[in-house]
C-alpha cells in the first residue's frame, strides 16, 4: 500500500534524479549534511508514503508545498561521502541515513549502506525509519548489507491513534513492532524515537518506554527510548496543542524516568557524538555568486542551482536552494544566474535572485 503512496505523489510532483554531474552538499533535500561531529547524515530521498500529522518537512502525499521530490543514484552518493569521511580524518564516524523523508523507501537502500559500510573510517551506520515496508527478507538485506542500528520512529503503540498520528489508514503499528523483532534477531540494534505532543499521546510515551525496554531496545550505552519533544516548523505540518518549554520537557523526562526506571536521556559521551572537523564554507552570506539551475527545490518557489565554477570535489562544491517566483520556472530552467548568498549555517546555502 505504500507504494501506491508513492505513486501517487510521483502522479503530482517532479521526482528528480540527482547523478554524478550534481554536488551532494549544500541542500537539506538530498545527499550529505556535515555539522561539525562525527555524525554524517545521509539523504538519499526526500519521498515519504505517509503524512504524519505533525511532520517538521512537510512530507509525503498530503503535503501542501512540495512540487518536486528527489531520488539520489547511490554511486555518486557514495563517492562523495568517501571525500567527505577522508577530510574528517578519523575512525569513529556514524553515517545515520535520514532526510526530509523516509530513507525506508529508497530502491538502493542495501547497495548503499553496504557502500557506506566499506567505507574506512565510518563504524556505525544508522538509519530513521518507520520500519513498515519492510519484511524478512528485506530486514535480512540490510542486516546483511552492515545497519548496525535502526532509530525508530514510533508515536503510539495504539493502532488507531498511531493511524491518525501518521496520517495514513494502512499504517499498522503491530507489523512495525513484529518488525522490531526480527530487526534484533538479526543483529540490528534498534532506539525507538517518539515525538511527545502533550495532550495527545502522553500515555503512549509510557506505553512506548515499556514495551522498548521489554524487547531489549538500546543495548550498550544507549537508552532504549529517546523521546523528541515536539517543535511546530514554519513551513512543516503543525498541531494545535500547547507546546512544551525545553525546561518542562526535561522535567517531565525525568520525571518518567524515575516513575519507570528506565533511561530516557543519554550523554553525548554515551551516543559516541563528539565534534570532527567540518567542512570548509567556500561561500560566505552576502556573496553573489553564479549558479546554474538545474531543478525545482522541494518546496514550490524554490530550486537547485550548482555554485560555479566547480571544482570536481564534494570538499568544495556546492549547490544552493535559489527563491524565485515560481512562475519563473520556464526561464530559469537550464541557465546560469546571478545569487545572492543568504543562509550558510552547516553548509546549507540558501540564496536569492539578483536581477
Ligand atoms: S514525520 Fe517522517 S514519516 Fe512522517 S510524514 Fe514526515 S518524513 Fe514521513
Amino acid at each position: 500500500m505504500w507504494r501506491d503512496n508513492i505513486r501517487e505523489i510521483e502522479r503530482s510532483r517532479e521526482i528528480i534524479r540527482i547523478g554524478g554531474d550534481v554536488p551532494q552538499v549544500g541542500t537539506l533535500a538530498f545527499g550529505i549534511v556535515d555539522r561539525g561531529t562525527n555524525i554524517i547524515e545521509v539523504r538519499p530521498t526526500s519521498l515519504c508514503p505517509l503524512s504524519c500529522i505533525y511532520c517538521s518537512v512537510n512530507a509525503g502525499p498530503k503535503s501542501t508545498n512540495r512540487w518536486a521530490e528527489f531520488v539520489v543514484e547511490p554511486e555518486p552518493l557514495l563517492n562523495a561521502l568517501e571525500d567527505v569521511v577522508r577530510f574528517k580524518g578519523i575512525n569513529d564516524i556514524e553515517v545515520h541515513i535520514d532526510g526530509m523523508g523516509e530513507p525506508g523507501v529508497y530502491p538502493y537502500l542495501p547497495k548503499l549502506i553496504r557502500g557506506i559500510k566499506s567505507i574506512s573510517g565510518v563504524s556505525v551506520v544508522s538509519m530513521q525509519t518507520r520500519l513498515y515496508m519492510f519484511n524478512d527478507d528485506s530486514l535480512r538485506e540490510l542486516a546483511n548489507a552492515g545497519l548496525d542500528r535502526i532509530n525508530l520512529s514510533i508515536d503510539s503503540l495504539r493502532p488507531e491513534l498511531a493511524k491518525r498520528l501518521s496520517g495514513t489508514s494502512w499504517y499498522d503499528v503491530d507489523y512495525v513492532k513484529e518488525l522490531v523483532i526480527k530487526a534484533l534477531n538479526l543483529g540490528i540494534n534498534v532506539i525507538a524515537s517518539p515525538v511527545w505532543l502533550p495532550g495527545i499521546n502522553d500515555e503512549d510515551m509510557v506505553e512506548i518506554t515499556k514495551w522498548a525496554n521489554e524487547v531489549g531496545l538500546g543495548k550498550g550505552s544507549l537508552p532504549p527510548v529517546l523521546i523528541q519533544k515536539y517543535i511546530p516548523h514554519k513551513r512543516g505540518r503543525r498541531v494545535n496543542i500547547r507546546v512544551m518549554t525545553w525546561h518542562e520537557f526535561w522535567k517531565r523526562l525525568k520525571e518518567l524516568e524515575e516513575k519507570l526506571n528506565v533511561r530516557l536521556t543519554a550523554t553525548n559521551d554515551e551516543l559516541n557524538i563528539h565534534k570532527a572537523p567540518q567542512l570548509p564554507r567556500p561561500f560566505k552570506v552576502n556573496d553573489e555568486v553564479k549558479a546554474k539551475i538545474i531543478s525545482r527545490g522541494i518546496i514550490k518557489g524554490e530550486f537547485i542551482g550548482i555554485i560555479q565554477p566547480l571544482r570536481g570535489s564534494a570538499i568544495y562544491d556546492r549547490v544552493i536552494t535559489v527563491i524565485a517566483d515560481a512562475r519563473l520556472e520556464n526561464v530559469l530552467m537550464g541557465r546560469q544566474v546571478k545569487v545572492q548568498v543568504i543562509e550558510n549555517e552547516d553548509n546549507i546555502y540558501i540564496g536569492r535572485l539578483i536581477f
